[in-house]
C-alpha cells in the first residue's frame, strides 16, 4: 500500500481538489490518502485564536464567516446533491462549532495551548471532509476517518510527540480493515489527540510527519508528497535561473539542502518513514506525470557528481588565532564556549594549527563575541561573507570529485574551505559578491552539461 499526501496547495480551491481526485484515482495501488488543511487557513485559525486571546469578538466572528464561507465554496465541485448537502451539512456543524469555541473564548480573553490545538485543528478536519467527498464524488470508495481516532500524542500542545504504539495500534484497528476492503480512507494530517481524546497538533509542516507516521505504522511501500513544484531542485531558482529537479537523494542530503532554505520539505519529518526504509517521493500535483524527487535512506554513489548546491549569504566570518594554540588542548573548548554563552550558531568552520575560523549567520551578538574571545586570542572578523556548498554521497565515493567542485571556482578568493566528516558536501566561504558567480560555474558544470544531463538520468 502507499500513503498519498496532499499540501495546502494541492488542497486550496476546487479545481486543486479535483486534480487530486484524478491523482487518487488513477493510482491502483491500496492507498491512505493524508491533506492538510486548504493553504493559508492554519495561518488564519492562528490569527483567530490571536483575536481571540485579544478579546476581539466581532473580528473571530469575521474571520471564522470568511474561513465557513471558503469551505463552503468548495462544496460545488461534489456533483451528486446529496452528497453536496451532506458535505455542506457536515461543514456547517464544524465552523458552528468554531464558532461557540472562538466567542466564549474572546469572552474570557485567554486561549491556552490547549485551546489553540482545538482551534487550528479545524483546517484538517474540514479540508480532509472536502477531500473525502471529492473522491466519493469522483466514484472512488472514500471514507473518512477522523485524524483525532487515529494519531495518538502526548498532551503537549502544538508540538505533539506521537506515541508511535497506540498509533499502530490504532492504524491496525481502523485503517487496516478499509484498506484491505479495497476501500481508500481519507485522514487530516497535522491534527491527532492524546489518549484521553483531548486535540493536539503536530508542529507546522506537520501533515508530512503524519503522513510518514501513517506509512510508517502501515509499513506502506511508498509515500507520497503532493505539491506544487517538481521536486527537490538542483539549486535555489532565486539564485540560479533554470535549476533541474534532483531525480534521487538520500536522506542525509535532503536533509543538508533543508538546512540551505529548501523548504520543499522538511526531512526530520519523515524520519519515521526513512528509518524503516520506506521512500518518499515529493510530486508535483500540477505535473503528476513528472517524476519529482525520491527520497530513500540512502543512494548509490555512483561516479556522477554532487546531487545539488546551495548557498547562504550574508554571513560573517571571524578569524581567531592564538600562538598558543600550537600543542595546547582545550582552547577549541574555550572558543565554542564563547558561541555558546552568547548563544549564537556556528554554521560552517575551519582550523589550522593556530587559528579557527567559523561562520556565522546571527551578527546581534557579535561585538560581544568578540570581546569575549579577544581576552584569550587575535580576533578578527568580516561581514558580507556566503558559504556554497556541493551537496553528494558521491563525494564519498569519488575522490577526484572535491578536486572538481574547487576547480569550478578556480579564480574566486576563497576564504574557508571545509569538507565535513560525513565527506557528503564540500563547503567554500567567500565573498557574498563572488556567492552568484561561484554557483553559477558550479551549476554548469555539474548539470548544464551532456555528462550531468546522462549522469542525471542514469540515476533516474
Ligand atoms: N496545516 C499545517 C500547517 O500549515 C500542517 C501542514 O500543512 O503540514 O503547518
Ligand atoms: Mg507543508
Amino acid at each position: 500500500m502507499i500513503v498519498m499526501k496532499f499540501g495546502g496547495t494541492s488542497v486550496k480551491d476546487a479545481e486543486a481538489v479535483s486534480r487530486l481526485a484524478r491523482i487518487v484515482a488513477r493510482e491502483r495501488r491500496p492507498r491512505l490518502v493524508v491533506v492538510s488543511a486548504l493553504s493559508g487557513v492554519t495561518d488564519a485559525l492562528l490569527d483567530v485564536a490571536r483575536l481571540a486571546e485579544a478579546g476581539d469578538g466581532v473580528g473571530v466572528l469575521q474571520a471564522v464567516r470568511g474561513l465557513h464561507r471558503r469551505h463552503e465554496e468548495m462544496a460545488a465541485i461534489v456533483r451528486a446533491t446529496e452528497r453536496r448537502a451532506s458535505l455542506l451539512a457536515v461543514t456547517d456543524a464544524l465552523f458552528d462549532e468554531l464558532t461557540a469555541i472562538v466567542r466564549a473564548l474572546a469572552v474570557v480573553e485567554e486561549v491556552s495551548p490547549r485551546a489553540r490545538d482545538a482551534i487550528v485543528a479545524f483546517g484538517e478536519l474540514a479540508s480532509s471532509r472536502i477531500a473525502a467527498a471529492a473522491l466519493e464524488d469522483a466514484g472512488l470508495p472514500a471514507r473518512w476517518l477522523d485524524a483525532r481516532a487515529v494519531l495518538v500524542t502526548d498532551a503537549q500542545h502544538g508540538a505533539a510527540a506521537p506515541d508511535r504504539a497506540a498509533t499502530d495500534e490504532s492504524l491496525r484497528a481502523l485503517v487496516r480493515p478499509l484498506l484491505a476492503e479495497g476501500l481508500v480512507p481519507v485522514v487530516g494530517g497535522f491534527v491527532g489527540a492524546t489518549a484521553a481524546g483531548l486535540t493536539t497538533t503536530l508542529g507546522r509542516g506537520g501533515s508530512d510527519y503524519s503522513a510518514a507516521l501513517f506509512g510508517a505504522g502501515l509499513a506502506a511501500d511508498e509515500i507520497q508528497i503532493w505539491t506544487d513544484v517538481d521536486g527537490m531542485l538542483t539549486a535555489d531558482p532565486r539564485v540560479i535561473a533554470e535549476p533541474r529537479v534532483v531525480p534521487r537523494l538520500s536522506f542525509d542530503e535532503a536533509s543538508e539542502l533543508a538546512y540551505f532554505g529548501a523548504k520543499v520539505l522538511h526531512p526530520s519529518t519523515i524520519l519515521p518513514a526513512v528509518q524503516l526504509g520506506i521512500p518518499v517521493r515529493i510530486l508535483n500535483s500540477h505535473r503528476p506525470e513528472a517524476p519529482g524527487t525520491l527520497v530513500t535512506r540512502s543512494v548509490d554513489g555512483g561516479d556522477g557528481g554532487p546531487a545539488a548546491i546551495a548557498c547562504k549569504r550574508g554571513l560573517t566570518r571571524i578569524d581567531i588565532a592564538s600562538s598558543r594554540m600550537l600543542m595546547a588542548y582545550g582552547f577549541l573548548r574555550r572558543v565554542f564556549e564563547v558561541f555558546e554563552r552568547f548563544r549564537t550558531p556556528v554554521d560552517v568552520v575551519t582550523t589550522s594549527e593556530v587559528s579557527v575560523s567559523v561562520t556565522i549567520d546571527d551578527r546581534r551578538a557579535l561585538d560581544g563575541i568578540v570581546a569575549e574571545l579577544s581576552t584569550f586570542a587575535e580576533v578578527a572578523s568580516e561581514d558580507g561573507m556566503a558559504i556554497v556548498c556541493a551537496v553528494g554521497e558521491r563525494l564519498r565515493t569519488d575522490a577526484r570529485l572535491a578536486t572538481r567542485v574547487l576547480g569550478a571556482l578556480e579564480g574566486l578568493p576563497l576564504a574557508m574551505v571545509s569538507q565535513g566528516g560525513s565527506r557528503k558536501n564540500i563547503t567554500v566561504v567567500l565573498r557574498d559578491a563572488d556567492a552568484p558567480a561561484a554557483m553559477e560555474r558550479l551549476h554548469r558544470r555539474f548539470f548544464e552539461t551532456e555528462d550531468a544531463a546522462r549522469a542525471a538520468l542514469a540515476i533516474a
